[in-house]
């Protein structure tokens, strides 16, 4: 069910969309399996979601079922099967798990994607971060919202 309020959301698709690498098919489902299941282990968390891939549409998705049944996370087939677009939607598990009332991409998502990008080495850290500032975002930082601090929090 998409939030009424998700007002930090448009400029974190333009940031996303000015990194070359985070908008083209570089990996297999396999290859983005192994991704989301780091991230998850990282923080601690269990549940794999179902992972996999269609042809419509522009963007990857994430759905996590109120019924309780396994989450699934599906992605564009031409666009968007790389590893900076796996730990986008796996983050949104992860922060809705841990902070079920936050905005789709607020500073809780934003913190938790960013220490992944950070802990995968996707982009040295200080260019994630200038390029974000540019895009005026914000985002709890490591030491709030990284692994070890939310696999305490639990
Ligand atoms: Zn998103």
């Amino acid at each position: 069910v998409p939030r009424l309020r998700d007002p930090q959301q448009q400029a974190v698709y333009r940031w996303e969309g000015e990194w070359k690498a985070w908008n083209t098919s570089s990996a297999t489902l396999p290859e983005l399996r192994t991704v989301i299941r780091w991230a998850l282990k990282r923080y601690g968390m269990k549940t794999m979601p179902t992972v996999k891939q269609h042809g419509g549409g522009k963007y990857a998705w994430s759905m996590v079922p109120g019924d309780g049944t396994r989450p699934v996370i599906s992605f564009q087939e031409r666009t968007s099967k790389n590893a900076a677009t796996a730990l986008h939607e796996i983050s949104h598990q992860i922060c809705d798990f841990v902070f079920p009332k936050a905005q789709d991409h607020g500073v809780e998502f934003l913190g938790i994607f960013m220490a992944l990008l950070q802990d995968a080495g996707v982009i040295p850290v200080s260019a994630l971060h200038a390029s974000a500032l540019t895009h005026k975002l914000k985002w709890l930082p490591y030491s709030e919202v990284g692994p070890a601090a939310l696999r305490k929090r639990k």
